[in-house]
């Protein structure tokens, strides 16, 4: 395994020979020494499975390092017992929710602490009357959806790692997903959150009045307004770690929705007639709160794994959903059938049949473990504004065909929201080269577009390259500004981002 990225002087950089190794092994020997004497036991976790396992996300293709521990966090007053001895001992801190990350985010770099949230997965508060819960970070998506919506409410963000994933990591990620067409991201049910963070510091100190390594800091609200300060909520959330570790979230609901929704199914001789499909739904203002796209080997995929009856009998489908209910709804639904009958459907069927229409929608969920099946998966987060995803659905193809590869699509296709992936024969260095090649090409390809390097996964360890060659320079160097503001001794999730 090659070695993460070490930023912040924490780890084994340049590191070379016995010594150097020797000094690494002391200075984890001594912050393992520290945290058992700081924690309670059963936090700890040394033993070097269990530790390799923790230590990397589900980006199999991105670099993972050798962390020096894992703690198994069960309370904030522990997060900050371990902010504090790394700040001190100068090693880094990378957390980790369940690890469905698909940009290597949560990857050890070389010495650090991997930090746990998932044992802190309480529903602490739900406020029907003001349409909020509070949760701790390791609550899992669906379980979240499950306990708010025993009190007719709902929250709307649904990754397709919604049954895992949990709401550290979408925060952290900015987690979008299928009904975020409509209902928005996860930024936007954020209301406020409690972090452990660092301090900012003058001259190598802390300021006096100012936080410092290990404190809380409650940021935001539980009002649906609010404009006091500047957003530190904003800032923190897809920030992947790198400023703090989040501790609490006050997340804004909706009222569960009522009726059945529509289906709306179009299959596509072409991947490039069903991007235009997408292209004409925006153009003429249609309203569905999924868009998602499926190519046909992403259904084979599927199918051949887990047998749902799908038929792979087109290159692509559109799955759309509307949940306007009444003649609006209805209207929505035969405007979204002829908008994909105008682009080049091969056929479109319509339905309120929710059992039917799940049955596609889980297939949608299933294409990316579906795939790993077939060997560790490179997938790419690009988004492209939403006229120009017939565009980037050619440039997937003729990328593919000029390295010899194959490339398969999902995509929230109704946010523009690309996921190329990419599988290589095992051992076949070749083949590995070329994807990685595809890859960066493909980043290109998306900026060229007016696009993004990642839509939703978040930079990691993957786009790093990606996105200083999408960004305007100086809004580098103020993100560098930031970090280092907040966090001075680089201790936060170091080289990623
Ligand atoms: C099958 C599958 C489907 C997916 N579908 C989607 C999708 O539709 N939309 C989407 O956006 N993503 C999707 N993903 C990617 C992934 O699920 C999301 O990025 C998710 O938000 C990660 O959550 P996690 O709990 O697994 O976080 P992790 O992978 O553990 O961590 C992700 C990042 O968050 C940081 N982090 C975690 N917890 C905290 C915390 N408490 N404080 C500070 N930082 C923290 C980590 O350091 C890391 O940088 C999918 C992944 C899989 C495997």
């Amino acid at each position: 395994m090659k070695s993460a990225q070490t930023a912040g002087g924490t780890g084994q950089a340049g590191e070379a020979g016995a010594g150097q190794a020797g000094a690494a092994e002391a200075r984890a020997g001594r912050l393992i020494e520290v945290l058992n004497r700081a924690l309670p036991g059963g936090r700890i976790i040394t033993d070097p499975g269990v530790l390799a396992a923790m230590s990397h996300d589900d980006a199999e293709w991105a670099p993972a390092g050798r962390a020096a521990a894992g703690v198994r966090a069960r309370s904030e007053a522990e997060v900050q017992q371990v902010v504090r001895i790394c700040a001190e001992l100068g090693a880094a801190v990378v957390p980790r929710g369940a690890g469905t990350g698909l940009s290597g985010g949560a990857n050890a770099v070389d010495g650090c602490v991997v930090l746990d949230l998932a044992r802190m997965d309480q529903v602490v508060e739900i406020d029907r009357d003001n349409l909020l819960c509070v949760v701790q970070p390791g609550a899992v998506n669906n379980d979240v959806k499950a306990a708010v919506a025993e009190y007719g409410l709902w929250y709307p963000p649904d990754p397709a790692s919604a049954p895992w994933s949990t709401i550290g990591g979408n925060v952290a990620t900015n987690a979008g997903g299928l009904c975020c067409l409509k209902y928005g991201v996860t930024r936007d049910y954020v209301l406020g959150l409690r972090a452990v963070v660092g301090g900012p510091m003058v001259d190598g100190a802390v300021a006096d009045g100012a936080v410092a390594y290990g404190d809380v800091v409650r940021l935001g609200r539980r009002t649906t307004k609010g404009v006091a300060g500047l957003d530190m909520v904003g800032l923190f959330v897809g920030s992947e770690g790198t400023l703090g570790v989040v501790t609490e979230v006050t997340l804004r609901l909706r009222p569960a929705l009522a009726g059945t929704p529509r289906t709306v199914v179009g299959a596509f001789p072409d991947l490039v007639r069903a991007g235009e499909a997408v292209s004409q739904i925006t153009r003429r203002g249609l309203g569905p709160s999924v868009l998602e796209l499926l190519d046909r080997a992403c259904l084979t995929a599927v199918e051949d794994w887990k047998h749902l009856g799908l038929e792979a009998d087109a290159a692509a489908l559109l799955l759309a959903r509307v949940d306007t209910q009444g003649d609006y709804g209805a209207a929505e639904s035969d405007g979204l059938a002829a908008a994909m009958t105008d682009a080049g459907a091969l056929w479109v069927a319509q339905s309120t049949d929710d059992a039917e229409a799940e049955a596609l929608f889980e297939a949608r969920r299933l294409a990316y473990p579906a795939f790993e099946r077939l060997g560790p998966v490179l997938t790419e987060d690009v988004c492209v504004p939403r006229s120009k995803v017939p565009a980037m659905l050619a440039q997937i193809e003729a990328i593919a065909a000029r390295h010899g590869l194959q490339i398969s699509t999902i995509a929230h296709a109704g946010d523009g929201n690309l996921h190329p992936l990419i599988v290589t024969p095992p051992g076949d260095d070749a083949a590995r080269a070329a994807a990685q090649a595809a890859f960066e090409e493909l980043l290109d390809e998306a900026i060229a577009l007016g696009g993004t390097v990642t839509g939703e996964h978040g930079v990691g360890l993957l786009k790093r390259e990606g996105m200083r060659r999408e960004l305007d320079p100086g809004s580098l160097a103020l993100q560098q500004a930031v970090r280092h503001a907040l966090d001075p001794r680089g201790v936060f999730n170091p080289g990623k981002g």
